[in-house]
């Protein structure tokens, strides 16, 4: 992070030592002097490289990994962070804020971004309970994000520093069956941003391929760009069930993700979507978000009303994002014959259902596994061509300092709580 008076162009260099960063400054005319300060405990070296370079080094900070530095050129003068601050999934139910090393290109077709705004995920609050899959501590989580590009690596062609950028956050092999015909959300080697390994967007810097930032459009503001992510999940969840013009679907949950499918499958023609939801206010959001009728799931005549807006033989398509198995039970009995299913949320308990209810009426059920290239690129146009209506989804900003408040809220939905987002600063 550079505050105050920066005139001069510079560039952080590669770490020297886990808790040793250079930072070089190359002054565009000549260099007479120069002094440097660190406003920590331990010493700054500071050394000429050249006639117009020089650079410092932070030693004997190992436990304060971020400092300020600020370094005086006679008239110029240039302050900035080493290391970088992030929230830390220590333990289940543990956030910490924290000082560490900033993340570093491992290649030259990657970039270094700086977060700027970051969404509470549905998936991290399964990790902070302690019921995902594979999501685990610790990890510095977030992978709906928004930032600035700090570091382009030389064969970067498509992004440059200062690029306003979101990310899709599957880092994958790039060379398998899957990655090479356009489903690398299916890569056996896939990583996903902001798990153990991989340090994420609760934290102010990180590292991703070239080929996995989009930039962003000019006129896009930073609570709209938060939502192409969740926004592609609802649109490859659409495009795996293969809605048609005219069709009528359920979606079960109206969080985020619920409400981004509800977009998602109006973008791809459903005449009829409802919406089913436990929360007054996740309804009243899928309304706007594009729902035709909302339907409170604790209301008796619950299957009645679905059944009286997708007619008696079911719908034709139900997306299931709420990971309860009674939901999935629900979507069985409401889809019409040679319907389908699809899957989107987490489920931590195992769905028992009898067979022939599939067998017997030709019900497809089809997994959805996060996106693939062209989902992220139809979010973002549906985005800027104001054909998917999710702008009023985040309802939350909060700055990185209050990340437990923010899960918090996200897990207790109070507030009018739907998609919470932290700022960096
Ligand atoms: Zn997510
Ligand atoms: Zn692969």
């Amino acid at each position: 992070m550079i505050t105050g008076p920066c005139l001069l162009p510079f560039r952080w260099r590669d770490s020297l030592h886990p808790n040793i960063d250079r930072l070089s400054a190359r002054p565009t005319r000549r260099l007479y002097s120069f002094s440097c300060h660190v406003f920590a405990p331990g010493t700054l070296h500071i050394r000429q490289f050249s006639k117009h370079t020089i650079g410092c080094a932070a030693s004997g900070m190992a436990s304060r990994p971020r400092v300020e530095v600020l370094i005086e050129f006679g008239l110029w003068s240039l302050r900035g962070m080493i290391g970088m601050r992030a929230v830390l999934l220590e333990d289940y139910g543990v956030l910490k804020l924290i000082e560490t090393h900033r993340p570093e290109l491992t290649g030259q077709d990657q970039v270094l971004v700086r977060t700027s705004v970051v969404g509470v995920c549905g998936s991290e609050i399964h990790a902070f309970n302690g019921s995902h899959p594979f999501r685990e501590p610790p990890a510095v989580m977030g992978h709906e994000i928004v930032g600035i590009v700090a570091e382009a690596g030389s064969d970067c062609s498509s992004i440059k520093p200062g690029d306003r950028v979101t990310v899709d956050p599957q880092w994958t092999c790039g060379t398998c069956s899957w990655c090479t015909s356009g489903r690398h959300n299916l890569c056996p080697k896939k990583t996903v941003l902001g798990t153990t390994g991989w340090s994420g967007g609760f934290g102010e810097y990180f590292v991703i391929p070239e080929n996995r930032v989009y930039p962003l459009p000019p006129g896009m503001s930073d609570s709209e760009a938060i939502l192409i992510e969740p926004l592609s999940v609802g649109m490859h969840a659409s495009r795996r069930a293969a809605v048609r013009d005219g069709e009528k679907a359920v979606v079960f949950g109206s969080g985020t993700i619920g409400l981004s499918t509800i977009a998602a499958a109006r973008v791809y023609g459903a005449a009829t979507v409802v919406a089913v939801d436990l929360l007054d206010h996740c309804l009243i959001a899928a309304t706007s978000a594009g729902a035709t009728a909302a339907v409170h799931a604790g209301a008796v005549s619950a299957d009645d009303q679905i059944r009286s807006y997708v007619g008696k033989d079911g719908a034709d398509v139900v997306f299931v994002t709420i990971g309860i198995p009674a939901v999935f039970e629900k979507a069985l009995s409401l889809v019409r014959p040679g319907g389908r299913i699809a899957m989107i949320a987490l489920f931590d308990k195992p769905v028992s259902f009898e067979p022939f209810d599939i067998v017997g009426s030709d019900v497809s059920i089809l997994g959805s596994q996060m996106y693939s290239d062209i989902d992220v690129k139809d979010a973002i146009s549906a985005l800027v061509e104001g054909r998917a209506a999710i702008q009023h989804l985040v309802t939350h900003e909060l700055p990185i300092e209050e990340a437990r408040k923010a899960f918090d809220l996200t897990i207790s939905k109070k507030d009018n709580a739907i998609k919470v987002v932290l700022l960096h600063r």
